[in-house]
């Protein structure tokens, strides 16, 4: 005879996947986070009804339709445990790559390269080892857009130097 484990967490089945991400994510800041299956490679995975998939690409195709084949989504928070779609985008895996050479984490914003800076948001990149200033913003979409278009600027910059050495 088995006696029930009192310790044991508490297993329910959802009827939907919807349910089953309403129950199992929380807000941190800006981020969603997938408080259930977390493989080790840090991504979160959901069952979605027919197979288990990557929780934050199930949700951005709720949101957004489908991801186009050969591309990437991005975290753009860098915490992969996140499924909230405005901190996802579609990248070429060469940029993703880019991307994750170039991440790092920890500002109070929760957008990378992103900082507060009074009632304004400062925009800061790091990319090999240096810090860029790109400047100050009066909102926060505003600020993103510059941190992601001086990435893409530096690392387009750091490819075309490569490609020429
Ligand atoms: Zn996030």
């Amino acid at each position: 005879m088995t006696v029930p484990n009192p310790t044991a967490p508490k297993r329910r089945i959802f009827k939907s996947p919807e349910a089953s991400f309403a129950h199992r994510t929380k807000r941190e800041g800006d981020c969603l986070i997938w408080t259930g299956a977390i493989r080790p490679n840090g991504y979160g995975v959901i069952w979605d009804g027919q197979r288990v998939v990557r929780v934050h690409r199930w949700n951005y195709e709720r949101h957004h339709g489908p991801i186009p084949a050969g591309t990437d989504l991005d975290h753009i928070c860098g915490n992969r445990a996140c499924a909230n779609p405005v901190h996802l985008r579609v990248t070429t895996r060469k940029q993703n790559m880019e991307n994750l050479r170039g991440a790092y984490r920890g500002n109070a914003s929760g957008v990378r390269g992103v900082s507060r800076d009074g009632d304004k948001w400062r925009v800061r990149v790091k990319h090999n080892y240096r810090e860029y200033y790109g400047g100050v913003y009066e909102t926060i979409a505003e600020a993103e857009q510059a941190a992601i278009d001086l990435r893409n600027r530096l690392f387009t910059h750091n490819t075309a130097d490569r490609a020429a050495a």
